[in-house]
């Protein structure tokens, strides 16, 4: 397909929208839907299930969103949408996203539910009788055991980031929430990437679901250029902050495989004289929202975090993602590098890659059908293009 006929053929007037939705969109300075939210609003409007994968920053959480408030019934003080997400500061943001989108209608009430949080907070915003929950599923069934929320009137359910959250250790949460609600509900899957479980639970659970598949196409396709730094376990640490030292970068996460690295990092790099804080499961859920507001917000320049962080985040602005360490898994590499290239500006990416890792760096950009350009660092200190790629590890 050409990109031609990937651009969009409606604006949002042309979509059928209240006048409060759109009000809502021009304040948040949206002129015309991304593919995907041109796509999916209608069909899902129409009241399709849906399997939807597109690119990370495509706007996915708009394309979900939008048909999910023309469809909530004012009237009805009980919970008509669920929206499920695998991290609670990506619960967070698709709550705030709501809100933005709702703005104009005031009337709608929308609870985020997540674990770490005192139950009595949440248990506050359940009394206001919210028609829409954003939670993480841990959270979700706690409070259906509880018969804190019921789900018995929902009409809408939407997964985001849907692999991730059909991945172990969720599923099954993930199922009794869908099981729980009454079987003609409308039934929606949003991801960047897609597996076999999607699958399986789309053919379980969705009726002749529509499947909108958006391609990574020179258009839409986050504008990262990726660079491979090959580095030693000894010198890594300095490695990383010649980078950080070498460029003005304004924002910049460092992304890092496990808790404990991640807060030593943090720790060593304030020791240092640089601005960081650190985000990983282990810190208080209320330390961990001031964190990522504070960096949204611009207070800190550096993000280190673990993969709490990789899913669905959107922040302004993100400079530079730099693997720290190289993740573990194929998909984490494109979810943690797809926070920085987001609608449409530019982005950076570095991988630091002891020789060790060599070979898994080669299975992560096999699948990521993409070429880095390798760098190193002179004795300066400086980067340095490194002519022929991977020969510099023989060369070691
Ligand atoms: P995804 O879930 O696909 O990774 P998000 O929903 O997080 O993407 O959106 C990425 C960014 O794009 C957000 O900052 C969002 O506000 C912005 N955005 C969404 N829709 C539009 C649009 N139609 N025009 C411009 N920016 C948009
Ligand atoms: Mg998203």
């Amino acid at each position: 397909m050409s990109d031609k006929e990937l651009q969009p053929l409606v604006g949002f007037e042309q979509m059928d929208l209240s006048k409060e939705i759109l009000q809502a969109v021009d304040k948040m300075g949206f002129s015309q839907p991304t593919p995907v939210q041109a796509k999916t609003i209608p069909i899902m409007m129409e009241g399709h299930d849906v399997i939807a994968i597109a690119p990370t920053g495509t706007g996915k959480t708009v394309a979900f969103g939008i048909p999910m408030l023309e469809y909530i019934s004012l009237t009805d003080s009980r919970i008509q949408e669920v929206i499920l997400a695998p991290t609670r500061e990506l619960a967070v943001q698709i709550g705030q996203e709501m809100e933005k989108l709702s703005t104009f209608i005031p009337e709608v009430r929308i609870a985020v539910l997540y674990g770490g949080q005192p139950i009595s907070k949440q248990l506050n915003q359940l009394k206001k009788k919210p028609q829409i929950i954003v939670a993480t599923p841990g959270r979700m069934l706690d409070h259906m055991q509880r018969g804190t929320a019921r789900l018995s009137a929902v009409h809408t359910l939407v997964i985001d980031e849907a692999d991730e959250m059909l991945k172990m250790g969720f599923v099954k949460d993930v199922c009794k929430i869908i099981e729980a609600i009454p079987p003609a509900r409308q039934f929606v899957m949003f991801s960047a990437t897609t597996n076999q479980d999607v699958l399986t639970i789309s053919w379980k659970y969705q009726h002749e679901p529509v499947e909108i598949t958006i391609p990574a196409t020179k258009e839409n396709k986050p504008q990262i250029t990726q660079y491979v730094i090959p580095t030693t376990r000894e010198e890594k640490y300095d490695h990383l902050l010649y980078l950080l030292d070498s460029d003005e970068f304004g924002r910049v996460m460092i992304f890092t495989n496990t808790k404990d690295g991640c807060r030593r990092l943090s720790e060593k790099m304030n020791k240092a004289g640089y601005q960081t804080e650190a985000l990983h499961g282990d810190i208080p859920q209320s330390k961990r929202n001031q964190v990522m507001a504070g960096f949204k917000r611009g207070k800190f320049p550096i993000l280190v975090c673990t993969d709490v962080a990789a899913r669905g985040i959107d922040v302004d602005d993100v400079e530079a993602v730099i693997n720290y360490d190289l993740p573990t898994e194929n998909e984490y590499y494109l979810h943690r590098i797809g926070r920085t290239g987001r609608a449409r500006k530019h982005g950076v990416a570095f991988t630091l890659l002891c020789f060790t890792e060599s070979v898994r760096l080669d299975e992560i950009l096999k699948y990521m059908e993409s070429k880095p350009t390798y760098l190193k660092f002179d004795d300066m200190g400086t980067l340095r293009f490194q002519e022929g790629g991977k020969a510099f590890f023989e060369n070691m």
